[in-house]
Parts: structure tokens; sequence; C-alpha cells
């Protein structure tokens, strides 16, 4: 029998437990034919989250259970259970229950077709026009500044087959965007679509401003295409400053007209200081990057799996 397993990150989720364990079940009923595991990984989470993991993971052994050691987020924590699956296929669904079950069947449908990497697409739902044409656009110019093809609106509800978690475990950086990873690593793709639930239990961890820093990380990481940003400021800059000399010495010269003092000195200075510090900051943030990546830390540890507390990180399994 093949066996999936059902990846969930949670943190201070214990309000969604009860949906989440009637959720499992159900899958558990409704496909007969696989041996199932639903994975917990527990980020440091500060309420009873721990508590409720032991608790089903003693009444009911398809539930393991992975305790980080401390919050380290949703994209380390993925990464914690990647290590830790070891079934023909994974499901990532998020603990809060948003993504529905009852695409799972489909999932697996075409999983069994050939394909590895099943992703859910949010269907267009009733988000104001703002926030489509946004997200639109973003989607727009990350895909123009790569060549490796973008799944829209995707999260990391997904079914991945072996071959995918054995290609993403070998991706070990610690910034880490793993929807761009997912497209990545390539392997045979397939969209279904899907209608976000809404939260039942507790709230949602992101804010307005980490939604923005994940639009920056998912450019950064993805392409280096933003350094050029630079060296085409410069070029272009430097070619009209060279038409603007050109125009100057003539008027001087030809035509006698007394040069133009503070104003164009001071909008060329603070349009200059603007691009430069815009280029810095570009520099900076991806020296930021390899500043994480070059002191090479695990990516996190764990306090036990299932109880257990014999490795630290899954790579000294
Ligand atoms: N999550 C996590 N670590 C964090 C934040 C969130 O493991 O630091 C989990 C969370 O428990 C949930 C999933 O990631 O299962 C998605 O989080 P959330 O529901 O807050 O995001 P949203 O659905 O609002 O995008
Ligand atoms: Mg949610």
């Amino acid at each position: 029998m093949k066996k999936i397993t059902i990846l969930l990150p949670a943190y201070n989720e214990e309000s969604s437990f009860t949906l989440l364990r009637k959720c499992m079940n159900e899958v558990l009923a409704s496909n007969p034919n696989y041996e199932w595991e639903f994975l917990l990984v527990n980020d440091g989470s500060t309420d009873n989250t721990l508590q409720q993991m032991i608790r089903l993971h003693e009444e009911d052994s398809h539930f393991s259970y992975l305790d980080l050691s401390r919050n380290y987020g949703k994209e380390i924590a993925m990464m914690a259970g990647f290590d830790y699956v070891d079934s023909d296929a994974t499901i990532i669904m998020d603990a809060d229950m948003q993504h529905p079950i009852d695409v799972i069947p489909e999932m697996i449908k075409y999983w069994e077709e050939g394909y590895d990497d099943v992703y859910a697409q949010r269907e267009s739902s009733k988000e104001g026009w703002i926030k489509r044409k946004t997200s639109q656009w973003y989607y727009k110019l990350l895909q123009s500044l790569t060549r490796v093809p973008i799944q829209k609106n995707t999260g990391d509800f997904r079914l991945l087959d072996k071959s995918c978690i054995k290609a993403l475990r070998m991706m070990r950086e610690a910034e880490r965007n793993t929807k761009g990873m997912y497209s990545w690593i390539g392997f045979r793709k397939k969209g279904i679509y899907y209608k976000q639930l809404e939260r039942q239990e507790g709230e949602t961890k992101w804010s307005f401003l980490s939604l923005v820093n994940l639009a920056i990380n998912g450019i950064m990481s993805y392409t280096i295409a933003p350094l050029r940003f630079a060296s085409f400021a410069g070029i272009i800059i430097s070619f009209i400053a060279f038409i603007y000399l050109i125009y100057i010495i003539v008027v001087t010269n030809i035509f006698g007209e007394p040069v133009q003092g503070y104003p164009t000195i001071m909008v060329t200075i603070l349009f200059l200081g603007g691009v430069q510090l815009l280029s810095l900051g570009i520099i900076g943030e991806y020296l930021g990057r390899v500043f994480n990546e070059v002191k090479g830390r695990p990516g996190y540890f764990i306090n036990s799996y299932n109880g257990k507390r014999d490795s630290i990180n899954g790579t000294d399994k």
C-alpha cells in the first residue's frame, strides 16, 4: 500500500485541533486505499498546541509530531517536516484547516496519473479589485525577471511526490521562499482549483507588513535582477546628464544665458542621492542574505520527534 503523509505546520493552533482531528478522520475514512500519516510540526507554540499533539499521537498512531526548539516560521517548519517524512507522497496543509480536504482525492488522482507536484490554485474569490490587480502585477513582474515558470495564486497547499521532497530536502538555505523552490525544482506539475475556506479558530499570523516582506523576499530569493537596476539607472542618468551638459555649453556660450543655479543643483543632488541609496539598499538586501547563508547554521533544532530526543536536527538522524 502506498503511503501518504499530510504535513501540518502549526503555531499557536490549540483551538484548531478539534476541527483538525475531525478533518483527518474524514480523510482516513474516504481514502482507505492508502496508508496515512499526519505529521504535525509544532513551531514553538506558546499555547497548548504541543499538549494537543501529544494527546493526538497517544490516542491515534496515525498522528506523529515534531517539536521544534522555538518558533522558526512556517517556511522552516515545513523544511523540518520534509526531513522527517518518509512516504510516497506528501500533502502540505495549514493546521487551521483553511485548505479544504475535499480536493485531496483529486490531488491523488493526478499523482497516480504521473504528476509529481499537484498544486492547488486559489480560485479568484471575493477579494477586492486592488488586491487582485496588485497580485496580478506582482506575478507579471516576477515572471519577467526569471525564466523559471511561476505558478499563480498558489501557496503551500499541494501534493508532492517523494522525488520532489528529496529535491527540496537538498535545498538547505536558511532564508527560505519555499514557493519559489517548488517552481525551481521543476518536475511534472499540475494545477487544480480550490476555494480557500475562512479561518474557523484562532487568528492569522500575517500582518500587512509581513506580506510586503514576503513579496520582496519572493523577488530577492528568485532572481538577482534587481542588482542590475543600479547599472541601468547609471547608464540612463549618465546619458541624460551628458545631453544636458551639451545643452548648457550651447546656451551659455552661444546665447549667453546666465547659468541656472540653486534649483537644478538641488533637484540633481536629491534625485541622484535617492537613486544611490536605493541601489545601496538593494545591494544590502542581497548582502544580508549572503551573511545569513554563509554562517551555514542548521535550519532548525528539535526538542523531540514523537517524544523521542535522539537527534536535535534532521540532518544527523
Ligand atoms: N505557521 C507556522 N509558524 C509560524 C506562523 C504560522 O507554522 O510562525 C502555520 C500556522 O499554524 C498555519 C500556517 O502556518 O498552519 C498558515 O498560517 P496562517 O493561518 O496564520 O496564515 P494565513 O492562512 O492567514 O495565510
Ligand atoms: Mg490560515
